[in-house]
């Protein structure tokens, strides 16, 4: 189950949203809440994140021809650096997209990375984020114990994924 609560208004204080949607992340909730929230929020969030590793420029172009869009590279990322546990790839927003494919199916990826709306999920407790490899198919689990971020911040659209809030 996934809580969802509506944060887009215009008239909300940017700083105070973040601010709730942190604190949400810090107390770890047991369920995913997804926040959806406006650009002005989205763009504030993005600014403060850490070191991002992004896709390859081969990756940003086949996820550009899936979403219609023209995103660098840099529009997809994540912040932790995790390597698949088989073959040692670098597993970078490319593979957690692929994934997000095949289990939620193409309509639901297309709505939160090109709908023209943004989002940060906070993740419950213990939750943990299934990649599988794009180079070996091994499926890795990825606790929510760090924060991870990935996005596709592209077309005013954008998914990210807060597991616990950045000192
Ligand atoms: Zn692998």
């Amino acid at each position: 189950m996934t809580i969802y609560a509506d944060l887009s208004p215009s008239g909300l204080l940017p700083a105070a949203v973040l601010r709730l949607v942190r604190e949400h992340a810090d107390s770890r909730p047991p369920e995913n809440i997804l926040f959806k929230v406006n650009k002005e929020v989205f763009d504030l969030y993005i600014r403060e994140l850490p070191e991002l590793v992004s896709v390859s420029q081969e990756e940003a172009t086949k996820i550009n021809m899936f979403l219609g869009t023209a995103a660098t590279a840099n529009s997809f990322t994540v912040t932790d650096r995790k390597y698949c546990s088989n073959c040692g790839r670098t597993l970078t927003f490319y593979d957690l997209f692929e994934t997000g494919r095949k289990r939620h199916g193409d309509a639901f990826v297309r709505r939160f990375l090109a709908g023209g709306e943004h989002h940060i999920q906070v993740a419950a407790r213990n939750q943990t984020i299934e990649a599988d490899c794009t180079n070996c198919g091994t499926l890795n689990l990825i606790p929510a114990e760090s924060y991870l971020h990935y996005s596709g911040s592209i077309g005013g659209s954008a998914y990210s994924y807060a597991a616990a809030a950045r000192e």
